[in-house]
Order: structure tokens, then sequence, then C-alpha cells
């Protein structure tokens, strides 16, 4: 039968969905392992994978038999551990009616736009996930280009150029997304910086949201500052389990609105829609969350070892490109590095590479190194920036069992802060060499 004689008609919404280039990669990634013997080298999939910590297993498995639904917005006790967490985690008072927990910070952020008026100003380079999900909310999407000169500092002069340019086209932004430490670029805002931008949205009045998942991972060397510090009545916070707890697949996710009459509103708006669409999020998760955000000593010390492995994996690599001479703004926090290849852009010319996703699949086919182009994140197909992300570089050797890894990644998370701490680490051995081998042959075909 005829493809348009089926009675599917897609809507213009499904017509252009695609699917996310994460999971594209893997898939390749996956045929490539088949099909030859050559190791790949996995920096295309960013995920926090420790093992879990006991106290939350735990506590899953006691309320394993909990199988009513929960309260659409969140169980009480978790609102409130979540409210008490981040008033302590960011120095500022959060109720326990401001939380709303859904399952995954992503599906709260498809709630969001759906509820805020006004189209979408983001930030180039950002997620993958921000313009897919504003688009299916009926936004349009506004890219903000950022200082690549400053390492991709947003400024309040790109902001207002890109309202300016919005308007002329007949968009109307009021809603601004920040991500601070930041996916793809591992960067972080500075204090200024937060205070710039907040001062901006509040002039503007724009509602920001900020997602702040990787707050809890940030390296050490930079303070994490929310900007609802500064604009409280007009920030939202989103955070969640995935990658400070290493428990994406638990999907849980919540936001932090603010305590003021419009706030009410928009959280009787999420209850609405997850009361439409996902009901509660999963009971026995909720019940293991409330041990994960309640600052016990021990998850709260796991947390910060955390951020410790990736901090070490993510810098030692950066060093690794800054010594090769490759543009790379420097890690502050989550587990991700954004080089720019641009100093060879003209060798790779030659080798018919000339936008990051043929870079990207350049590398995958040549040096079986796996990466993210910066066009998925938002940013012009020429510009030669991927993204790596850093997770995979504290495993240890490929074919470990499940339980020998497990010991490895206990004993990393356990030693990383020994003043000694300098363990072998072969997937990041792996990677120095590799990456070392990539940059001298671009250089060897300057000379020739
Ligand atoms: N925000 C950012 C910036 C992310 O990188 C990710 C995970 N890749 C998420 C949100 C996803 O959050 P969740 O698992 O809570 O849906």
């Amino acid at each position: 039968m005829e493809d348009n004689k089926l009675p599917l008609y897609l809507d213009v919404t499904a017509q252009n969905l695609s699917v996310s280039a994460t999971l594209a990669i893997n898939e390749l990634i996956e045929e490539k392992e088949k099909n030859q013997k050559q190791q790949v080298l996995h920096m295309g999939f960013g995920e926090a994978s420790f093992p879990l910590h006991p106290l939350m297993k735990n506590a899953l498995a006691e309320a394993a038999s909990e199988t009513k639904y929960a309260p659409v917005l969140g169980i009480p006790e978790l609102r409130q551990t979540i409210a008490e967490f981040l008033s302590n985690q960011r120095r500022m008072t959060f109720k326990p009616h401001q939380i709303v927990v859904g399952p995954g910070s992503k599906a709260l952020l498809y709630g969001l736009f759906q509820l805020f008026e006004g189209d979408v100003l983001l930030p180039a380079p950002s997620w993958v996930s921000y313009a897919p999900i504003a688009r299916m909310a009926g936004k349009k999407v506004i890219p903000v280009q950022t200082d690549s000169n400053a390492i991709l500092r947003l400024t309040a002069k790109n902001l207002t150029d890109a309202v300016k340019q919005a308007r002329k086209n007949g968009a109307h932004p009021r809603i601004l997304i920040v991500n601070s430490p930041n996916n793809p670029t591992g960067i972080m805002f500075t204090a200024t910086e937060v205070k710039i931008l907040s001062e901006w949205a509040r002039e503007n009045n724009f509602t920001l949201i900020s997602d702040e998942i990787y707050a809890e991972l940030a390296f050490g060397w930079r303070k994490h500052i929310t900007p609802a510090i500064y604009y409280p009545e007009g920030t939202v916070i989103t955070g969640g389990l995935s990658k400070s707890f290493s428990a994406g697949g638990w999907r849980l996710g919540y936001a932090a609105i603010p305590d003021t009459k419009a706030g009410a509103k928009v959280t009787q708006g999420i209850r609405s829609i997850g009361s439409a669409i996902w009901s509660s999020t999963a009971t026995p998760i909720q019940k293991a969350a409330v041990v994960a955000f309640s600052q016990n000593a021990s998850i709260t010390h796991y947390m910060h070892q955390s951020s410790l492995v990736f901090s070490h994996v993510t810098a030692q690599l950066y060093e690794v490109f800054k010594d090769l001479g490759v543009p790379c703004p420097r890690p502050a926090g989550g587990f991700y590095l954004y080089p720019d290849f641009y100093p060879w852009r003209s060798v790779l010319l030659k080798r018919g590479v000339r936008t990051s996703k043929e870079l990207s699949y350049y590398l995958l086919d040549k040096w079986d190194i796996a990466t993210l182009p910066a066009s998925e994140f938002n940013e012009e197909p020429s510009a030669l920036r991927l993204r790596l992300a850093t997770n995979k570089l504290c495993e240890p050797q490929k074919g470990t069992t499940a339980k020998k890894r497990e010991e490895f990644l206990w004993n990393l998370l356990h030693t990383v802060d020994d003043k000694e701490f300098n363990p072998t680490l072969p997937m990041l051995a792996f990677a120095e060499e590799r990456w070392t081998k990539v940059i001298i042959s671009l250089n060897e075909s300057i000379k020739n």
C-alpha cells in the first residue's frame, strides 16, 4: 500500500521530529564495534553512572511495594526535603509549596514551556533537548550568539540584539533558558555574569529558567550561584537525580518555582499538565529520592567525590588539549569538554570536512572516536566544535565484569580526596593517546 494511503496522518510537528543525536551516534558506534575489532573511544554519550549509593538502593527496595499513585506534584515529604536541600545548597530560602516533582526534569521543562507565555531565547551553544522540547510546546526558538572569543560567554548585548532581531522577525521572546555548569561547554557563569543576566532578565520582564542539574557537580574552582538570588520572582530552577546521584534512569526531576501569586499559578498549571500526562512520579523512586536529598553526610560526601572524579578526568584531558594547542574552554563542572578545531580548518577541508557534523563522522570513521557535533547544540554548522563527554574516562578496561567495575569505581570515589590520588585510568590514557595522534596528524598535514 502506498504510504499516503495509510490512515496515519502526521501533524507538522511530528513530521519535523528527529531522534536525539546522542541516541543516533550510539547506534552507529554499536554497529562499528560489531564490525571491527578496534576499540571505539566513547565520548558521545554523557551520563553519570557511578554505582548507586547503598542508602538510596535500600530505600528503593523498602518502598518497592508502594504501588499507589502519589500526588501529582510529589509526595509532601519529598517536596519538603528538596526545599531544605536547595535552601542549603543555594543559600536562599525555598518552601515546600514552591517545589514540584516530575518524571525527569525534561518533562517539567516541557510543562514549563507549555505554561509560560512567549518564545524562547536559547544561547548557542546549549543542550540538545531544549530546542525540540520548546518547539513541541509550540514555541519559536531564537538562538542567542555567545562570544566565541570570550569562550562562549553570554552577554547582555547579545541578549538584547537577539530580542531586537527576533521582534523584527515577528517572534515574541519572553523566556530565557540558561544552564550552569553547562552542557555542552563545561563552563560556569562567574558571579558577575549571573548578576548581569539576572538583571537583564528582570529589566526586560523575561521568565528565566535556570537548569541547575549539574550544580552539585561543580569542580570547586568556580562557585555555583543561582540567578534566583538576584531575580527570585522571575526564576524557575530545575534539577534532579540524573547527574549528582548517578540515577538518570530513575527519572526524577524537580522545579523550584517563585514564591509569588504568579508562581502559585504556575504550580497549579504543572499540576494540571502532570495530572493529564504522567499522573505522578513513581512512588518508590520518590521515597528513595527523599533519602538522596536528605543531606545525609555519606550521600553529600558521595556527590562531592563524584564531582572530584569527573573534575580529575575532565581537567586531565583539558590539559592535553591545551598542550596540543586546541582552543577549549576550561571546564568548571559536569563532565564535558568543548574543543574547537578551527585552527585546522584548511587541512580538514582537504579531507572533506567542512562542518562539525562532518568532523564528528570523520573522527568516528578514521579515528574511532565518538563525539557530538556543535550543530546538535544550536550552533551554526560551520563552527568546528565538538562536545566530548568525559564520563567514560574513569571507567575500567572494556570487558571488566559488572562486579569488578563497581569495585573499581567505588575505589576511585573513596580515594579521590587522598593527597596522593593518582590512579591508573586506562580509558583516560586511551583518550589522551588517541587525541594526541589526531592532532599530530593534522599538524603534519599543515606542514606538508
Ligand atoms: N538538563 C541538561 C543540561 C542535561 O544535560 C540533562 C541530561 N542530559 C538533563 C537536563 C536531563 O535531565 P533529566 O534526566 O532530569 O530529564
